[in-house]
């Protein structure tokens, strides 16, 4: 198979690493990387920042009408090659991961109008191939005829450690137990909710990488491209 025309699905719980596996797998193949959790946590940072979530909750009515003002792009960093997120032309890739975003994004993807927003704007994204997607409903919902699936998953303490690490190498000051608490709550959001739940896929292959290494990961994937037929380049 030809990977120009391939698309691949990545779901699973919080912070286990779906990004880096779909970022090396977009690497090594030349596919483009969409990572629809930056969309979800741009449109969350849009309404944090312009009072629709507040102490009271989301305005849903403010976001409904909102949504038709939020421009979302994902462009690669000619210098990094890193995708960054940009919300209304503003590179926003820094801001979407703090921990404030972090706390209101799995409330705001629960609303129905949102997700058909962000599907709909994902499904023309990757709609000529050529892609990999990472998210919750990628395998379900945004591209059921995917050419492979990837259900990821890691223990939470293991996902949390994980993401610590990272936000101190970022320099932002926040507790182990906080993040733990922010996983473990994403998960119950993402799973228990009514539209789209993150659920694996009947078709998707089931990768627990928590005593695995991000080469480990890739390989695996790599291996699993080339059992459906993808050429892999030496
Ligand atoms: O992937 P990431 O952790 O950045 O996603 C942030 C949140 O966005 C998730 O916890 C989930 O609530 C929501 N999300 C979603 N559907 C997707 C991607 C993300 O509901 N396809």
């Amino acid at each position: 198979m030809d990977s120009p025309s391939i698309i691949i699905a990545v779901d699973g719980h919080s912070s286990c690493g779906k990004s880096a596996v779909a970022k090396d797998i977009a690497r090594v193949l030349g596919l483009t990387y969409i990572d629809t959790g930056a969309m979800y946590r741009a449109v969350t940072l849009y309404a944090l920042r312009n009072g629709i979530i507040s102490d009271n909750g989301i305005d849903s009515k403010a976001m409904q009408s909102a949504l038709n003002k939020i421009d979302i792009q994902l462009i690669k960093n000619r210098e990094t090659s890193k995708v960054e997120t940009f919300l209304n032309g503003e590179n926003v890739e820094d801001e979407i991961r703090t921990l404030r975003v972090s706390n209101n994004v799995s409330a705001l993807s629960t609303l129905a109008f949102v997700r058909k927003h962000l599907v709909e704007l994902q499904q023309k994204m990757g709609e000529i191939g050529g892609v990999i997607l990472d998210g919750r409903d990628i395998g379900t919902v945004v591209f059921p005829n995917a050419d492979l699936k990837l259900f990821m998953t890691a223990s939470p303490e293991i996902r949390a450690k994980r993401r610590y690490l990272e936000m101190q190498e970022k320099g932002e000051n926040v507790s182990f137990e906080d993040i733990l608490e922010n996983v473990k709550k994403r998960d119950h959001i993402d799973s228990t909710r009514i539209e789209s739940p993150l659920k694996k896929a009947e078709d998707a292959l089931f990768l627990d990488n928590s005593a695995m290494t991000r080469e480990e990961q890739l390989n695996w994937t790599l291996a699993r491209l080339k059992e459906i037929g993808v050429d892999i380049p030496a």
